[in-house]
């Protein structure tokens, strides 16, 4: 049973994010974190990578110098039904998924109602296993239906540290409320990095 472990994780390979998956496995030591996830964002993201990317993902060490690795991705939901950017038989051979909306990725939602309509659709996907910064203002949800929904799939909301520094300012009310609504329906809360560079001083901008 692991307490202490980071899952959201970016590499080199999101392509605005500045680490190796070794140099990740080595920080996460040093703050004596039980398990980091890798979890590059999908093609959809400019300078995201190609699905080949995580179709080998076999040649991932599950272990690096005794810390332990898992490989998944952040997945871009890409249409206002929940869609994901990458296959069912890619989303099912890695370690975890993450989901969330971000621009620049060919969303086409505009309003309220259809960012709620999104995460729903992705909470409903059975390979999901969280849905990253929820509360991110630039996409308002109707707070009280996802947090009942992730409540009845199991589906983690997770409490973004970037979204609390220096991006997607304004996060802050809107996960603990998320959190509060979470608590009262029984559903799971997750803490995630954005871990971007060694210093980890900020995350990604969308
Ligand atoms: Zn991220
Ligand atoms: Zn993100």
């Amino acid at each position: 049973m692991y307490t202490c472990f980071d899952l959201h994780n970016h590499t080199v390979a999101s392509g605005h994010a500045y680490s190796t998956i070794e140099e990740i496995a080595a920080r996460a030591k040093d703050r004596g974190l039980q398990l980091v996830g890798i979890a590059d964002h999908g093609p959809a993201m400019p300078g995201g990578p190609h699905l080949y990317y995580f179709g080998n993902h076999g040649q991932i060490p599950r272990q690096i110098d005794g810390m332990e690795i898992r490989f998944g991705v952040e997945a871009n939901i890409i249409s206002t039904d929940g869609k994901l950017n990458l296959p069912e038989s890619l989303l099912k051979e890695l370690d975890f998924v993450a989901a969330g909306l971000h621009g620049d990725t060919g969303y086409e939602g505009k309003t309220k109602a259809d960012h709620t309509k999104a995460l729903l659709g992705a909470l409903e996907n059975p390979y999901v296993d969280f849905i990253v910064h929820p509360g991110n203002p630039r996409f308002p949800i109707d707070e009280e239906a996802v947090a009942r929904k992730a409540a009845e799939t199991g589906v983690a909301l997770e409490v973004n540290n970037s979204s609390l520094t220096v991006v997607r300012l304004g996060s802050e009310e809107i996960c603990l409320r998320l959190i509060t609504k979470l608590k009262e329906f029984g559903g799971i809360v997750i803490l995630g990095s954005d871990y971007q560079q060694q210093c980890g001083r900020f995350g990604c901008s969308n």
